[in-house]
């Protein structure tokens, strides 16, 4: 679903993503972690095409986004994005929210878009909440209102960037359970988290950034108990 290959980008003379070389399968949960300045951003943001790289190659379901004629609005059609601020339209309700882009990009009528928008909604936990604006409710309340809105437009991928990292400590965990619940029904995901209970539970792998190389890949339960390189170790030791 995703690939990498030898990718590297600039930001003016900082190099910002160094030989890149990863790949994700349809159904993989990664969870991409380092220290702040380490390129995670910036790295996932390639994926849906809001960051423009200048060597190496990124295919992202079959979307060649090194080729001039790449076709960014069919692929971020594909390619949810949550964002640590939950960026809600503030005169709209939960509901709306959710429908707009369905109605607005995907072309669906008002009652389908309506449907699907409140089936989300209450998967979400939120079936009481969709008359309710944004600022009626908590940040967790919101941000899952905001993993509902990508969900209805029935993405291939999921893209999550410290999508907890706004959000008071009792609500973490209400959103961490939906993300879980994704990745159970087979969501390509990848996930920028310093949630190190998440990535035990259900990271396939987990990708440990620094300087804008990825230093080490494993999988979880090693990456936790028997990190590899000196930086990681230092990095948990922090986190953990
Ligand atoms: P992380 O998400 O791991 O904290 P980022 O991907 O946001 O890291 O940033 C990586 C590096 O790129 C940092 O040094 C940051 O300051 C720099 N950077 C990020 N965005 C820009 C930008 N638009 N212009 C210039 N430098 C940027
Ligand atoms: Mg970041």
């Amino acid at each position: 679903m995703i690939e990498f290959t030898n990718l590297n980008k600039w930001f003016g003379s900082l190099h910002v993503l160094k030989d890149i070389d990863l790949s994700v399968a349809k159904g993989e949960v990664v969870v991409v972690c380092g220290p702040s300045g380490s390129g995670k951003s910036t790295l996932i943001r390639c994926v849906n095409g809001l960051e423009p790289f200048q060597k190496g190659r990124l295919v992202v379901d079959g979307f060649d986004l090194g080729s001039r004629s790449a076709r960014l609005r069919e692929l971020r059609m594909e390619v949810g994005f949550v964002f640590q601020s939950f960026n809600l339209y503030p005169h709209k309700t939960a509901l709306e929210n959710v429908t707009l882009a369905p109605i607005h990009v995907r072309g669906l009528s008002k009652a389908e878009a309506e449907d699907r928008g409140r089936a989300l909604l209450e998967k979400v936990g939120l079936a009481d909440r969709m008359q309710n604006y944004p600022h009626q409710l908590s940040g967790g309340q919101q941000q899952r209102v905001a993993i509902a809105r990508s969900l209805c437009m029935q993405p291939k991928i999921m893209l999550f960037d410290e999508p907890t990292s706004a959000l008071d400590p009792e609500m973490i965990n209400e959103v961490l359970d939906v993300m879980v619940s994704l990745a159970r029904e087979g969501m390509t995901m990848m996930v920028v988290t310093h949630e190190m209970g998440f990535a035990r539970k259900v990271a396939d792998r987990v990708i440990f950034m620094d300087r804008g190389a990825i230093v080490e890949t494993a999988d979880p339960e090693s990456f936790f108990t028997n990190p590899r390189s000196e930086r990681s170790r230092d990095f948990l030791s922090k986190v953990l």
